[in-house]
């Protein structure tokens, strides 16, 4: 494997790494809100997070490479509104997008199909996670200021399913 390739995937595990931290403290401030439904939303996003990791650690240990990890940056622990919180959410998975189509393009420049192929699970993960992201957002501006809006919402979201 090239070595920049490698660099960029080492580092995307701690992207991943630190999306999995984002998450759970987006999860710890809305079960600290009793937002409980968005807390267990946010709780299930962030182990997802953490498979996404694991899931680019295990493919360069496949590939024989060294897998480096470095420190995980520390997340904001709070945000002035559910709507905030979940903006937030959406801008950051809107940057991993980007540094994923970065990986893909660093693939497909030296010729790496199998990286450009094992990305592409990741490609088609981002559309459902913007997408999943937008739809809670959308719906949060939609009922402004409405308290009754985010009671149901909570519920709701507390439906997910690992
Ligand atoms: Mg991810």
């Amino acid at each position: 494997m090239q070595k920049d390739i490698r660099d960029a995937l080492n580092l995307q595990v701690n992207r991943e790494y630190f999306a999995m931290y984002l998450y759970l403290a987006m999860a710890s401030h809305f079960e600290a809100e009793n937002l409980t439904g968005f807390a267990k939303w946010f709780a299930l996003q962030s182990a997802e997070e953490r498979g996404h990791a694991e899931k680019i650690l295990r493919y360069l240990l496949e590939r024989g490479e060294r897998v480096e990890l470095e420190e995980i940056a520390k997340p904001p622990m709070s945000w002035d509104s559910p709507r905030d919180a979940v903006a937030a959410a959406l801008e950051h998975e809107k940057k991993v997008t980007g540094w994923i189509n970065e990986i893909v393009d660093l693939a497909i420049k030296h010729n790496d199909h199998a990286t450009n192929i094992f990305l592409h699970w990741f490609v088609e993960e981002q559309v459902e996670e913007e997408s999943s992201v937008e739809a809670i957002l959308d719906r949060l501006e939609m009922m402004g200021d409405f308290k009754g809006g985010l009671f149901l919402m909570d519920r709701e979201l507390a439906t997910r399913e690992a």
